[in-house]
């Protein structure tokens, strides 16, 4: 038998590994392969359960949130030229398909809502991830879906705050999620500065996309789409994060493009986290250096796992990440530690039991 060697925090042999990094891309997302639970909750023995704070229900009909964008993410993600809906909504998971990965590698998920009719509502394929929708699954999978995140079409007006009120105090979501691109808008403009004072106050916290998207990417005109709303972070969310200092903000994915403004952004304000999701991590440190860098040192206590579920395989995630070589602690800490001590107030706000994390919380 060939020897073990050590990657990252996992232990295997080098044929093994081979095998694992080409198939976590070509295995069926939504399916949890035997042998890459084993290792991973073989590595975790004794630690509680790690939380997934972005992910977004792309179950058969859930995908058409993304509408058009999503027929085309199967070429630009998956290299899938010519790929019909009904063929998009045959490859996709049921809900109770797309709960089981979670349930089976212990982890407890957020998953995101998704409000864009100002914007997307004129494609005949999109339909909203609605709020109810996103309570509903918490509701129906309770010991897994612990909660998640509402979502509201910033251009509605009032309507979006009513929709933020009824998000927070009727259907108890822990906060919000945009993104800008499809949504169309700049964070700092001041027509959407009441949504953001109505957040703080209800302490809901935000998820903002930041850096590149995939949205559009590599088709004519990006199908419409600007990134300039998530690649000018300053003075976007610099702006907005000192104008309301008790609003907590988790700024998504490596803020691919913009790493250097991440991490100053991450490090100028207290109010202002992060989470790595939408790459594979093995690109964090082309795409995004000082991220890892930050990550691995001073700012560790400020980043959360996310997952991108279903557009990546939850334990292709993790397993990447676990043989990334993250710094001792690190990814620990991304896991729960960090997310348990960030969203802690605001996680028991809406009903979560934090007593499995806290009893093996230490002092930072
Ligand atoms: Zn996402």
């Amino acid at each position: 038998m060939a020897e073990k060697k050590q990657y990252g925090m996992l232990q295997m042999e080098e044929d093994k590994k081979k095998y694992f990094d080409k198939l976590i891309m070509k295995k069926n997302f939504a399916k949890v392969d035997p042998e890459l639970k084993e290792m991973i909750l073989g590595a975790r023995k004794g630690m509680p359960p790690i939380i997934d704070i972005h992910t977004h229900p792309y179950t058969q009909t859930g995908w058409r949130s993304l509408g058009k964008f999503r027929v085309h993410l199967e070429k630009y993600l998956y290299g899938k030229k010519d790929i019909t809906p009904e063929q998009i909504s045959a490859a996709l998971p049921t809900e109770d398909e797309w709960v089981v990965p979670f349930k089976e590698l212990g982890v407890k998920v957020m998953p995101c809502a998704w409000a864009a009719k100002t914007t997307m509502g004129s494609d005949p394929l999109y339909k909203d991830n609605t709020n109810d929708e996103i309570a509903a699954m918490r509701d129906k999978y309770p010991d897994t879906v612990i909660t998640g995140w509402g979502s509201v079409d910033p251009w509605q007006g009032w309507k979006a705050l009513e929709e933020t009120i009824r998000c927070c105090k009727e259907l108890n979501l822990i906060g919000l999620k945009f993104q800008q691109v499809g949504q169309a808008f700049h964070v700092n403009d001041q027509r959407f500065y009441p949504l953001w004072d109505l957040c703080q106050e209800l302490g809901m916290p935000i998820q903002l996309h930041t850096g590149f998207t995939g949205l559009g990417s590599g088709a004519p005109g990006a199908l419409g789409t600007k990134i300039k709303y998530t690649m000018q972070m300053i003075p976007d969310i610099d702006d907005i994060s000192a104008d309301f200092p008790n609003l907590k903000i988790i700024m998504l994915h490596c803020s691919d493009g913009r790493d250097e403004d991440a991490v100053l952004l991450c490090r100028h304000k207290g109010n202002i986290y992060r989470e790595l999701s939408g790459i594979w991590p093995n690109y964090l440190p082309e795409n995004a250096p000082k991220t890892v860098y930050e990550a691995n040192r001073r700012q560790r206590h400020k980043y959360m796992f996310g997952s991108e579920f279903n557009l990546y395989p939850l334990d292709g995630i993790i397993y990447q990440h676990m043989t990334f070589g993250w710094r001792e602690g690190v990814l620990e800490s991304m896991f729960w530690e960090n997310t348990v001590r960030i969203l802690g107030p605001e996680l028991e706000r809406v009903g979560v039991d934090l007593k499995q994390w806290k009893t093996n919380l230490k002092e930072v």
